[in-house]
């Protein structure tokens, strides 16, 4: 590719608005535009590397077995009725009618359609196990589309779906997946880990590990051991702080919680929360005001005034903006990690009240509008509660609690027969026995791993791609058009590199040498060659862009030293 006829505006400043490297670079150097809030256009850069990505995972999931289908965007809200899903998925399910008000649904996920799909056709276990997946657009209605495409409202997802007879055939299929998951993620260049995790909206039993890859700008926390394969997101660490005797049914814990909402549109999202994640809350004691915060299942954090809430009825749901000033923090999982110091913190009295069913909202209410700071700081006598450092021993018993940020690429799910029960995908057994075919559902955010890559791929420069995604091999530039030998050789290693199979973006702009060097580095191809001044000995200089490493190589010796 000639980079003079190349579409790839970049930019020299940061672009307003763009907070992480990512979503910066991504703008700067030409790979994405917005078109609107959440939702991106690709530009030829950006599309290289999805292409890239995208093959990898191809290759990885037919390897695995799975096989490729497309399904369509567009679903009929029926079947999101048959699943429970309509309601339940709430306001990030994107609605549409068509023009006979028939209405539909952009498709977040693709549980039902599938389901529908092969319910009457995986009828016996003479045709099982199947995996299918699809690499296609998805669609949420995120609360808060953020950082570009790391969370954006259309995205591309690569979903897989296996149908299994029985737990043993489910946990092949799972496991499967989880070590193509793996090489995908390796063969991205990604340093990351297979945590834990939870369950969340899409529901089902048995076990679940997300992809997270270790950033600083995660949204995620996760802790890990130092010493074994111990991950988890700390959502469901099993650390020692998180109790356990939360007897009360679900029903109970959330109508302490679900008092006369302001407006229960705005908060049922926050505040019909399972008891598993109720339990995750942790109260803090703000100028002698209880706050309580609850980690919802999109890792945000919330603020429930409780004594409002459970004294007025009100219920007053903070925004990042305030949780900031009310603690000169970010906002994340108030866990054993970075606790800031001026907070105070009293143990999960209040939450482990709630949640066991001891005390209702009234006495809630009695206990928290008048706290004692001092008196209720002592958390020991709330029992088995603490905090978990970093450096305390992990709970498998070997090495120590470390914690890092991540941000989550990849998920497997064990779903069970949540979908093939709601929507009526039998199969019939050896013994002629009618049996719901067993479900696992496995996605990967492709747009997302873009993201990913570059947070842990750049510097201060620009982009510096894995060779296995990179829009380009090489970047091959003529710093002085007007000079014919350099221009020449240009154009001869621009063919003859390209015969050797490599994809080459030649710049041949009549631009000044500072200018294509700059831009070089921003683009972050893996290695740059430059015809200079030597060109007419046949010397090329060839640098590395990850370490900067510069070499002077003949020609003649080039593909050689390349391979
Ligand atoms: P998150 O916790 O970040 O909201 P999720 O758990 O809701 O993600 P899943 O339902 O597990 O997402 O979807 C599978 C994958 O799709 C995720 O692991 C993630 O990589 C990707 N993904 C989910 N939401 C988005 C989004 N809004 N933008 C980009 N990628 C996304
Ligand atoms: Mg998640
Ligand atoms: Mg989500
Ligand atoms: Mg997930």
């Amino acid at each position: 590719m000639r980079q003079q006829f190349l579409f790839s505006p970049t930019l020299r400043d940061v672009p307003q608005g763009a907070d992480i490297p990512s979503h910066q670079l991504m703008l700067r150097a030409g790979l994405i535009r917005q078109t609107a809030s959440g939702i991106y256009s690709y530009l030829p850069l950006g599309k290289r590397v999805l292409n890239h990505v995208e093959k990898i995972i191809r290759e990885e999931m037919n390897n695995s077995g799975a096989q490729e289908i497309l399904m369509p965007a567009v679903q009929p809200s029926e079947l999101w009725e048959e699943s429970g899903r309509l309601d339940d998925y709430g306001p990030e399910l994107m609605r549409l009618n068509d023009r006979n008000d028939r209405q539909f649904v952009l498709g977040p996920t693709h549980e039902e359609v599938i389901t529908s799909l092969v319910r009457d056709e995986l009828n016996s276990y003479k045709k099982l196990p199947v995996n299918l997946y699809q690499i296609q657009t998805k669609y949420r209605d995120e609360r808060r589309p953020r950082f570009g495409v790391l969370r954006s409202r259309e995205f591309i997802m690569k979903d897989a779906y296996s149908f299994n007879p029985d737990t043993e055939s489910l946990a092949q299929s799972y496991d499967a997946m989880y070590e193509a998951y793996s090489n995908i993620f390796r063969r991205c260049g990604l340093d990351f880990r297979a945590v834990k995790a939870d369950a969340g909206a899409i529901g089902g039993k048995g076990g679940t590990h997300e992809f997270m890859v270790l950033s600083d700008v995660g949204e995620d926390t996760i802790a890990y051991s130092d010493a074994s394969d111990y991950a988890a997101n700390l959502e469901i660490a099993d650390l020692p702080d998180t109790f356990a005797e939360s007897a009360v049914p679900e029903e109970e814990a959330k109508s302490v919680h679900t008092p006369d909402a302001r407006s229960m549109d705005d908060v049922s999202a926050q505040l019909f929360l399972p008891l598993d994640q109720l339990i995750k809350s942790v109260l803090f004691i703000v100028d002698d005001e209880p706050v309580l915060f609850i980690c919802r299942g999109d890792h945000e954090l919330n603020d429930v005034k409780i004594g409002n809430a459970l004294d007025a009825g009100t219920t007053r749901l903070a925004e990042e903006e305030e949780i900031r000033n009310l603690f000169d923090t970010e906002p994340g999982f108030i866990g054993p990690a970075g606790i800031p110091e001026n907070v105070k913190v009293m143990a999960d009295y209040a939450v482990k009240s709630i949640s066991s069913g001891v005390c209702g909202a009234n006495k809630i209410d009695t206990h928290l509008l008048h706290v004692h700071p001092e008196r209720d700081m002592n958390i020991d006598q709330y029992g088995d509660f603490r905090f978990v450092k970093e450096g305390d021993p992990a709970p498998d018993g070997e090495g120590t609690i470390q914690f890092a940020k991540g941000i989550e690429v990849g998920h497997v799910f064990k779903l069970g027969t949540k979908y093939s029960e709601a929507l009526g995908a039998y199969y019939l057994d050896e013994n002629g026995s009618s049996r719901p075919l067993l479900m696992g559902c496995y996605g990967i955010g492709v747009s997302r791993t873009l993201a990913a890559i570059i947070e842990q791929h750049h510097d201060e420069d620009g982009l510096i791609w894995p060779r296995s995604v990179a829009p380009f091999d090489l970047h091959l530039l003529v710093l002085n058009s007007k000079q014919e030998d350099q221009l020449n050789l240009g154009e001869t290693l621009y063919e003859n590199l390209r015969q050797h199979g490599y994809d080459v973006l030649f710049d041949d702009r009549k631009e000044r040498a500072g200018v294509k060097f700059k831009d070089g580095d921003l683009i972050g191809l893996p290695v740059r060659i430059t015809c200079g001044k030597k060109a007419d000995e046949g010397i090329v200089e060839v640098k590395e862009r990850r370490t900067g490493e510069m070499e002077e190589v003949h020609v003649e010796n080039l593909a050689a030293y390349l391979s």
